[in-house]
């Protein structure tokens, strides 16, 4: 099962990595980082596909997929 890890602090929340997920398994988190913007969330490591669009995506490198 792919592993995703997202740097919450780094994000600046531009939700493109969001749009991006063919699954739409990444969301806004309600919760503030370190830089007091709402950053992304993985909701459901089961439907990943391992792709790493979002990853890829990212202009900030906030996330990383292991297979
Ligand atoms: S690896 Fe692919 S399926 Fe998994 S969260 Fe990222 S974009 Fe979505
Ligand atoms: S693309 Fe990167 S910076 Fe933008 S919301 Fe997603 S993880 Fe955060």
């Amino acid at each position: 099962m792919p592993k995703i890890i997202i740097d919450r602090d780094k994000c600046k929340g531009c939700l493109l990595c969001v749009s991006f997920c063919p699954k739409k398994l990444i969301s806004k988190d309600r919760g503030l980082n370190k830089k007091g913007l709402n950053p992304v969330k993985f909701s459901d490591k089961s439907g990943c596909l391992g792709c790493a669009l979002c990853a890829i995506i990212c202009p900030d490198c906030c996330i990383e997929v292991y297979k």
